[in-house]
């Protein structure tokens, strides 16, 4: 399976739109991987996990065919995860010619509830925490996040080819239900994605992000469970400016735990 991460910044993006902060003016500055636009990534080159405004810029940047994408996963009905107007371009005199002519894409019913009415050509089908759909040669399972309260957010299992990846963002510390399926899964992870929107900056295992800390309280529990492995790959991705994300000072923490560092482009073979 292969992971490319279009998209690796919190809402705000990374430097921040507004923002003249000292974290946000020295990304500005060096550029490269300090610049992180809103999150987004592919698995292989058909399977989209969410639709932020950035979605443009990635397929420009990434010489991605959006009219080939044929399924795409919401996590959850924040901005910077679904942005719909671009959605509504995928027909008549805005898209000629298509090689996938319906796009199927799965969310919650909240995040269904958000849209402006029926998008032509995207097909959406509804999925609660716990779920299990397969399409495509994949097999998706939907699992709570602790986020974004009321708006059924999802964390995603993605399993292709004999290989499993544990996609987590957004999300805080995962619940006990989500611990207690993994385990009764019997599943072990080839590769774990999980949100490290506050980096440094402290936040309790009932908040709605996470950090270093609470990553490593994660991890530490799928690895006493048995679905983390020696060789799981851990990479840490969805970063707030305000936790300081510069890329080599994410490098350095991250060494610490032997965990990996998304970065916008950053594409991941398992
Ligand atoms: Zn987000
Ligand atoms: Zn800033
Ligand atoms: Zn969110």
């Amino acid at each position: 399976m292969k992971l490319k991460y279009l998209g690796t910044a919190a809402a705000e993006a990374f430097p921040a739109v507004f923002c003249n902060c000292k974290y946000c003016n020295e990304a500005r500055e060096l550029g490269g991987k300090n610049i992180r636009t809103r999150s987004q990534s592919l698995i292989n080159d058909d399977l989209l996990i969410d639709f932020p405004a950035d979605t443009y810029h990635h397929f420009i940047t990434h010489g991605i065919r959006g009219d080939r994408i044929k399924y795409l996963l919401i996590t959850h009905a924040h901005s910077d995860h679904l942005y719909q107007r671009d959605l509504f371009r995928r027909y008549g005199c805005y898209a000629h010619n298509m090689s996938v002519p319906t796009l199927e894409l799965y969310c919650s019913s909240y995040a269904a509830s958000t849209l402006e009415g029926e998008i032509p050509n995207v097909h959406v089908n509804i999925i609660k925490a716990f779920d299990v759909v397969e399409f495509g040669g994949y097999k998706v399972t939907a699992l709570p996040a602790r986020h974004m309260p009321g708006g059924e957010p999802l964390n995603y299992i993605i399993e292709c080819d004999g290989k499993s990846l544990l996609y987590a963002h957004d999300t805080g510390y995962f619940f006990d239900e989500t611990f207690e399926y993994i385990e009764k899964s019997g599943i072990r992870f080839d590769m774990l994605s999980l949100d490290c929107t506050n980096v440094d900056i402290p936040v309790p295992d009932t908040g709605h992000h996470m950090g270093f800390p609470n990553i490593e309280r994660v991890v530490e529990r799928l690895r006493t469970l048995g679905a983390v492995g020696a060789n799981t790959a851990i990479c840490v991705n969805h970063f707030s400016h305000n936790g300081n994300p510069l890329h080599s000072h994410l490098c350095e923490r991250a060494s610490e735990y032997g965990y990996f560092v998304s970065y916008d482009g950053c594409e991941i073979e398992f």
